[in-house]
């Protein structure tokens, strides 16, 4: 690992000072110790937030504001998170280990970079780590790479599973800069890698998150279906997270993110509109992860996500939709 010099905000706005001057954000250090140790990440400067006032989880209006530093253990635990916002405690719960829970934040899971392979292997080529050296996976292993969102220069899937609760639920992140606070909704924040897959996210250099704001709660069904290769500490293959609302034997309104499908955690409001005002029935789900996949391409090893993404929706829609029977 090179040598750093790191340094202890007070306050967020102590942090951000210290972004503008070319630091680099650490919290619980979960991935970004290990890109420094691989030297893919070499800051000169770190700057730890942990002894900053972004711990709290706060009410706001109707909705909840988990601070960037709040553990992903403690957010899944906090009861107001439980009762009213099921599905991201869910979605948290099914991810990494315990160990990681505690040490994991809230700010850094948004900011997780790939698990590829290629990506952390510096022998590889990888446009993600190395601009213009070109994309081992796409003719490599890439068994767990999306099939979705995908462009000639990187075929990586965000890796997480509390960004596709909080993009289904609809969430806003919170953010500090230069130039004051800004919002950014969950689903402009990460960016597909179109012809630059080096930036993952839509900070701004120098961008703290501060926080994450739930809106008020739907009262929905919310389940979250993660499908892996073992049953804890794996990344999702695919996964699924619903927030629905059943009357009268209908859908009423439906929410549905998916992860490790494409590029970001995915949404597609037209697959919503497919399930909207309808009797729930295979040939219904069907034609949802039809609308869904449309523009599905596999890369060989992936391939066999596009049909395991249509069962698993398939499965989430029939639970909830049995369990939210009105
Ligand atoms: Fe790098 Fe993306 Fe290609 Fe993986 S898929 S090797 S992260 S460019």
């Amino acid at each position: 690992m090179k040598a750093f010099v790191l340094d202890h905000a007070a306050s967020a706005e102590d942090a951000v000072h210290s972004l503008q001057s070319g630091a680099v954000a650490i919290a619980g250090g979960t991935n970004l110790v290990d890109l420094m140790k691989l030297q893919i990440a070499a800051p000169d400067r770190v700057i730890s937030i942990r002894r900053t006032e972004l711990g709290e989880i706060t009410p706001e209006g109707e909705g909840l504001r988990v601070g960037a530093l709040v553990t992903n253990a403690d957010c899944a635990a906090d009861m107001r998170v439980r009762e009213n916002w099921p599905l991201l405690a869910k979605a948290i719960l099914a991810g990494a280990s315990p160990q990681l829970r505690n040490r994991a934040t809230t700010g850094g899971n948004l900011c997780q970079r790939t698990r590829c392979g290629y990506f952390y292997d510096t022998t590889q080529a990888c446009n993600k780590r190395e601009p213009g050296s070109g994309c081992a996976a796409r003719n490599g292993f890439n068994r767990i790479h999306a099939v979705l969102g995908t462009s000639d220069s990187c075929i990586a899937t965000y890796p997480g599973d509390m960004a596709v609760a909080m993009l289904a639920l609809d969430a806003v992140v919170l953010v500090e800069g230069a130039s004051g606070a800004r919002e950014i909704p969950i689903a402009e924040f990460h960016r597909m890698p179109g012809d630059d897959p080096s930036r993952d996210n839509t900070l701004e250099p120098g961008e703290l998150i501060t926080a994450v704001r739930l809106p008020a709660p739907t009262g929905g069904v919310q389940i979250y279906r993660k499908v892996r290769d073992r049953a804890s500490y794996a990344f999702a293959l695919v996964s699924v997270a619903v927030d629905l609302t059943m009357d009268q034997g209908r859908i009423a309104r439906c929410a549905l993110a998916f992860g490790s499908l494409g590029t970001v955690p995915w949404r597609d409001l037209a697959v919503e509109q497919v399930l909207i005002g309808e009797k729930p029935s295979p040939s219904l789900y069907a034609k949802a992860a039809e609308v869904l996949l449309k523009d599905a391409h596999g890369f060989g090893a992936n391939d066999f996500k596009i049909p395991l993404v249509a069962r698993a929706l398939a499965a989430t829609l029939n639970e909830a939709t049995q369990t939210g029977k009105a």
